[in-house]
């Protein structure tokens, strides 16, 4: 939460309260959300057990979700495709819960999509630990001592942190290249002044939500065989290759790793869901033999301040189109094409028929 969204729910007639010390990592201080008309406490137990509504970024705690009232509401991440989701803890304790990865991808909804809000975060940050990590600047220099080229830049997936990265690389100079398996991302490549590479590797293409298919392990095998020579004439790789609910797919193997020239930089951005690279390792930098492969995580919160003030926007957001304007409260339709898409526990039950399975 921010300031500013903080006084956007008082102003839909919401009590807001604030853990104390939430924006230290975003430089705000509690101050400011006082100014902004919330109350600090630090008592996590007592507030938690107060109120209606829990907004959160990460999936809860259990000792939080046992603080929690039946029949409160907790929004935020809840990783529900993995068995290790709070998500029968919270449908046990009787706790609504809406899952923010399952906002649809739909024209109305975008302004409540934290995955997109926090991707395109993601997709600059990652340039630039790219370039901080390279030995050659990105942007051509004609100089009196000679001509330094621009900085080779792939990247693999332009999904939302995709397009990001191609735009923050063009915008240092960078001459970029980047690949996807959806081939309507062509244009929109191009459009950001890269070259899209052309590889075939049989009939690829998206859901309706507009996420990648997965593609066979034969096409994956054809993809990395096909994009090698692009790995290698690059100075700086950067992987977005995901799959929504899935693993992210192995695209640079431990061959292609071997065949990069020293040197070379890799951000695999899809680090938390498995890698796109092989011998990535979570919040570490592995060099083998001067190819750096990089794996951090958690990449927005590097810019924390926009983090949380996309973030907090979209929960406002959020909460605004299920607001009951008259009695200044929540207001459920479960009807509602959004609600039906994000709402994962509903009264004791798991309501989400994609979850059921995975957490009975
Ligand atoms: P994502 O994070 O799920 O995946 C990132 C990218 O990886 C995708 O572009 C995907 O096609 C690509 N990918 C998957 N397997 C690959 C492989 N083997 N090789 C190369 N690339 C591979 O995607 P995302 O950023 O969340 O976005 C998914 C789509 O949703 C995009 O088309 C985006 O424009 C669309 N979207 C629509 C809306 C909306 O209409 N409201 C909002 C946000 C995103």
């Amino acid at each position: 939460m921010v300031p500013d969204s903080v006084s956007r729910l008082i102003a839909l007639g919401a009590e807001v309260i604030v853990e104390a010390g939430l924006g230290t990592l975003s430089g705000i201080p509690d101050e400011e959300y006082v100014k902004a008309g919330a109350s600090v406490e630090s008592d996590r137990k007592q507030v938690i057990s107060s109120v209606d509504i829990v907004l959160r970024f990460h999936p809860p705690a259990k000792e939080d979700i046992e603080q929690m009232q039946p029949g409160s509401l907790h929004i935020g991440f809840l990783n529900p495709f993995d068995k290790s989701s709070p998500v029968g803890i919270l449908a046990q304790r009787k706790i609504n819960a809406i899952g923010m990865e399952m906002i649809p991808r739909i024209t109305c909804a975008q302004r409540m999509d934290a995955l997109t809000s926090q991707a395109n975060l993601a997709g600059y940050v990652a340039v630039l630990i790219a370039a901080n990590h390279t030995t050659k600047a990105f942007p051509m220099m004609m100089t009196a001592a000679g001509t330094i080229q621009p900085c080779r830049v792939l990247v693999v997936g332009v999904g939302v942190a995709g397009l990001q990265a191609i735009a923050t690389a063009r915008r240092l100079g960078a001459q970029v290249t980047a690949y996807d398996t959806r081939p309507v991302v062509r244009e929109q490549v191009e459009s950001l002044g890269a070259r899209f590479a052309q590889i075939d590797v049989g009939e690829t293409g998206q859901t309706d939500q507009g996420y990648a298919k997965a593609l066979t392990d034969e096409q994956l095998a054809k993809q990395r065989e096909a994009m090698l020579k692009f790995y290698r004439n690059a100075d700086i790789v950067i992987t977005t290759a995901q799959v929504f609910g899935k693993p992210a797919p192995k695209i640079v193997t431990k061959d292609i790793v071997d065949a990069l020239e020293p040197g070379t930089v890799v951000v695999d951005l899809a680090v938390e869901t498995g890698g796109n690279v092989e011998g990535v390792k979570l919040d570490e930098i592995v060099d083998i033999k001067g190819v750096k492969l990089i794996g951090f995580s958690k990449l927005p919160g590097r810019v924390a301040f926009h983090a949380s003030q996309m973030y907090a926007s979209n929960l406002v957001h959020l909460i605004t189109e299920f607001w009951d304007k008259e009695a200044k409260t929540w207001k459920w339709d479960l009807e509602d094409d959004i609600m039906k898409s994000c709402l994962i526990a509903y009264e004791g039950q798991i309501v989400h028929p994609q979850f059921k399975s995975i957490h009975s």
